[in-house]
């Protein structure tokens, strides 16, 4: 049997693509926040598959010059700063809370606590977000975009 091996964010979005909200889409992005931020870009229909290396990696866009230190070397990705692992980073510091706490209690728990400097990094990380985000439509002018998570990561 033939078999294909791809990067997670990227096959979640295929499934998008192929069953789900993106269908009926021809130019549409995924993009995943969960660990990381990763995802996949159709234009015409197609998947933008790289050439050589790991292309069209959305969350090591900078967004934050000489920013955090990410895992690819560079600093100040979008994924420091727009991911879930960012959010809960941040809020687990705050609030003093161990550090492998699930997602679930980061957004059952944690992420509405009445606490002024939850709320504002909570503000920090949407406006992050929205930068990336932004910064996405830019590039790709897409028509639709679906936000996703790798439900198997928090
Ligand atoms: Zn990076």
């Amino acid at each position: 049997m033939k078999v294909k091996i791809r990067n997670d964010a990227k096959c979640c979005g295929l499934a998008e693509k192929k069953y789900g909200s993106l269908k009926k889409y021809k130019d549409c992005l995924f993009i995943c926040i969960g660990t990381g931020i990763g995802g996949a870009a159709f234009l015409d229909g197609k998947l933008l598959e790289p050439q050589k290396f790991a292309g069209f990696e959305f969350g090591h866009m900078i967004i934050e010059k000489d920013g955090r230190p990410c895992s690819c070397g560079k600093k100040g990705c979008f994924e420091q700063y727009g991911s879930i692992n960012a959010i809960k980073q941040r809020v687990v510091k705050i609030l003093g809370e161990k550090s492998d706490i699930s997602g679930q209690y980061l957004r059952e728990n944690l992420l509405i606590k009445d606490d002024p400097l939850v709320k504002l990094e909570v503000e920090s990380w949407l406006n992050y977000l929205k930068v990336g985000i932004g910064n996405l439509i830019d590039i790709f002018e897409p028509e639709a975009i679906c936000l996703g998570r790798k439900f198997f990561t928090l």
